[in-house]
């Protein structure tokens, strides 16, 4: 069975057909999904779901996109959250140089509190590194051997791959976009051993070919793989029970 490890469950096209979703994703052979949160709103809306669904599972954190107007008294609210059930993970967090650069400091600030939540907690966080590869390993090299993290949506140059996975519990994820005609990082793939990947979808964003256009859902981490598979030359079988291994050392709380 098939882990979709990110899937942001709280916008409303996918809130509004979640049951079609969830059927969607057993059909298609997915049992567990892990929905990462982004501010406190959408941790409340995030344990409502992982309390009804038996198969979501919740990452609680503040996105480094949304942390602008967040103050820093929420991490109590945060932290308290984190002993709720199917609490999994400490995310998102990380590092978004993409839409606005005015608050990089208040975003490296907010990365290590949530680090220092994992260690204390010892939950994995999930991290987000969108033009910000090199500051965001710079930050997780404090943590190597103290934190499981996951990469996600990994795009950065084959140097920081290396730097990334040479740690032992890091490990990286890639989106549907790596079926694109024109991905350009499909070496990232290559370079990656598939001991250290994870699967994810980023839903209801990147879905991959041949649903491009359309909002992803956790059905279609299935395209992802067989991509996965064809470059790395394994058995979709063997690739999925490899993954699944790979989600039970970073994120124990979903077995
Ligand atoms: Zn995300």
């Amino acid at each position: 069975m098939i882990i979709d490890t990110h899937a942001h469950f709280y916008f409303p096209e996918i809130l509004d057909n979640i049951d079609e979703i969830i059927d969607n994703a057993a059909n298609a052979g997915v049992d567990k999904i892990i929905i990462p949160a982004v501010d406190l709103r959408t941790c409340d809306v995030i344990l409502e779901l992982t309390s009804k669904y038996e198969m979501l599972y919740a990452a609680l954190g503040f996105h480094p996109g949304d942390i602008k107007e967040i103050n820093e008294s929420e991490f109590h609210k945060l932290e308290t959250l984190l002993k709720e059930n199917k609490v999994v993970g400490i995310g998102e967090t990380g590092l978004d140089y993409y839409w606005d650069k005015t608050y990089i400091e208040k975003q490296k600030e907010f990365f290590r509190i949530h680090l220092e939540l994992a260690v204390k907690h010892g939950l994995p966080v999930i991290i987000h590194t969108r033009d910000s590869v090199a500051d965001s390993i710079e930050i997780t090299d404090g943590y190597r051997g103290k934190v499981r993290a996951q990469f996600h949506c990994f795009s950065g140059t084959e140097d920081e791959l290396e730097k990334i996975i040479s740690c032992e519990a890091f490990f990286v994820s890639f989106c549907g976009n790596i079926t694109y005609k024109k991905f350009a990082g499909l070496g990232l793939v290559e370079k990656t051993p598939v001991e250290k990947m994870l699967s994810e979808t980023d839903s209801p964003f990147l879905a991959p070919m041949p649903h491009r256009g359309k909002k992803n859902q956790p059905a279609y981490v299935v395209d992802t793989i067989k991509k996965i598979s064809k470059v790395k030359n394994i058995e979709e079988t063997k690739l999925i029970a490899q993954l699944r291994k790979n989600a039970e050392i970073v994120f124990p709380g979903i077995f």
